[in-house]
């Protein structure tokens, strides 16, 4: 019988196989996870408040989406989309099309992961508009191929020493009030605006530090993107899947984005995801331009499939809603209480607060990561992000019970009252 190696000797072997440039949050090795905790290999219970950044929106190991990885593992797990299609992936499709936001025709793709789900985004916006330019954001994260880390923002850890970066990525400030004035001294100073193939924008910043933009921001950008025939490619990501209480997060503003990426809750942990746009605009790529060994592998659609039907049927917008509003109200009894606590940032059940220190309130990033350890040594993980590495975000599964959340939230505030020591 093999005995169950403990959270120090998988540290110890993990420190001398797997490459120093992977990280991990904490040292927990975990055995199981169910709904909103998750087990480690000593039988420790945490609640998560981190979701695998954002992947189990609908919970660790649902039930349906196991029994639905389980049937389609039976009946085969690979053939390559692009040898022998299947229907899994056509359903799957065909699902997303339709709930996306947008009132035109629609089609997707499927890919792995979500940096390539922007990547093939970008090459789509190039190839249909025969323009090289891509505008993104300060604060913007997405991802760590060579075109995504270099349209994501924060240098350390993401790109420090990987250039030399990828041409025609130009970056605005995100949230400032894009009038056409911004907009065109932009054009002016930056890149013309005919050079440009897209904006690709998170509806809500996620990596960057959970930011919301203020309002009317996402009707303006689309329609000066409209004017100037640049597409709009919002990155749901991290945002959407529910998170923010609708479906997708760019819902909120009435925005229909040319084309959406989807990743992460999508699969609840299969790697599956997904660029869904505009008919005319999917469809100008030249055949065998777009595809991939894994994209759409049948397992990890089936997964998605199940997580559809789960938001369907369980009414996950309205557990989401729910959540959210639950954790608004603590999040900003904790921002009065505790001085440490700057401000509550996000939407629907995609909150953090940041932490601040000093008259000047500055940012308090080594709090925040003595707040992570406190936390997890209590049973909680959360997680820590933001350009300035000082935002405690929030990304529990909707399914979690309310005495879990309870016990998660009075973990939280005893290391918040700690801090404020
Ligand atoms: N875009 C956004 C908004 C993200 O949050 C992430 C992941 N944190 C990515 C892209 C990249 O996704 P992946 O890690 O699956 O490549």
């Amino acid at each position: 019988m093999s005995t169950t190696p403990t959270n120090e000797a998988l540290q110890k072997l993990r420190t001398e196989v797997i490459s120093a440039g992977v990280s991990s949050v904490t040292p927990v090795h975990v055995a199981s996870a169910k709904g909103a905790v998750v087990h480690d290999v000593e039988g420790r219970e945490y609640i998560d408040f981190g979701g695998g950044i954002g992947v189990m929106n609908i919970g660790h190991c649902h039930p349906r989406v196991v029994a639905a990885i389980k049937a389609q593992a039976e009946k085969f797990h690979h053939t390559c989309f692009m040898v022998n299609p299947y229907e899994v992936a056509i359903k799957l499709a065909d699902k997303l099309c339709r709930l996306t936001p947008g009132s035109f025709p629609k089609k997707a793709m499927f890919v792995s992961s979500g940096a390539e789900a922007v990547e093939n985004a970008v090459k789509i916006a190039r190839y249909f508009t025969q323009r090289p330019a891509v505008i993104v954001f300060e604060n913007a994260y997405h991802g760590r191929t060579l075109l995504t880390m270099t349209m994501t923002s924060k240098v350390k850890p993401y790109k420090f020493g990987f250039g030399p970066f990828a041409p025609e990525v130009y970056r605005m400030p995100f949230g400032d009030v894009v009038g056409p004035e911004k907009l065109k001294d932009f054009f002016l100073k930056h890149v013309n605006p005919e050079a440009v193939a897209c904006v690709v924008a998170e509806p809500v910043q996620g990596e960057g530090g959970f930011i919301a933009p203020p309002p009317g921001y996402f009707q303006t950008l689309a329609t000066i993107c409209r004017e100037n025939g640049i597409l709009f490619v919002a990155d749901e990501i991290q945002s959407g899947m529910g998170r923010t209480g609708t479906m997708f997060a760019i819902e909120h503003w009435g925005v229909e984005p040319d084309l959406i990426t989807v990743a992460k809750s999508l699969g609840a942990g299969m790697p599956i995801a997904s660029v869904v746009g505009r008919k005319e605009i999917m469809d100008s790529v030249h055949p065998w331009g777009l595809g991939g060994t894994y994209g759409g592998n049948p397992v990890a659609s089936a997964a998605a499939l199940a997580v559809l039907e789960v938001f369907e049927e369980e009414d996950m917008l309205g557990k989401a809603k729910a959540l959210g509003k639950k954790l608004n109200e603590r999040l900003e009894a904790f921002r009065k209480k505790y001085k440490i606590v700057g401000e509550i940032r996000g939407l629907g059940a995609m909150l953090g607060l940041t932490l601040v220190k000093g008259s000047q309130r500055e940012p308090a990033a080594d709090e925040a990561k003595k707040l992570a350890a406190f936390c997890l040594e209590r049973g909680l993980i959360i997680l820590v992000c933001g350009t300035y590495s000082n935002v405690v975000r929030v990304l529990v599964p909707f399914v979690i019970t309310d005495a879990q959340l309870e016990k998660g939230l009075s973990i939280l505030e005893q290391g918040l009252a700690e801090m404020s020591k």
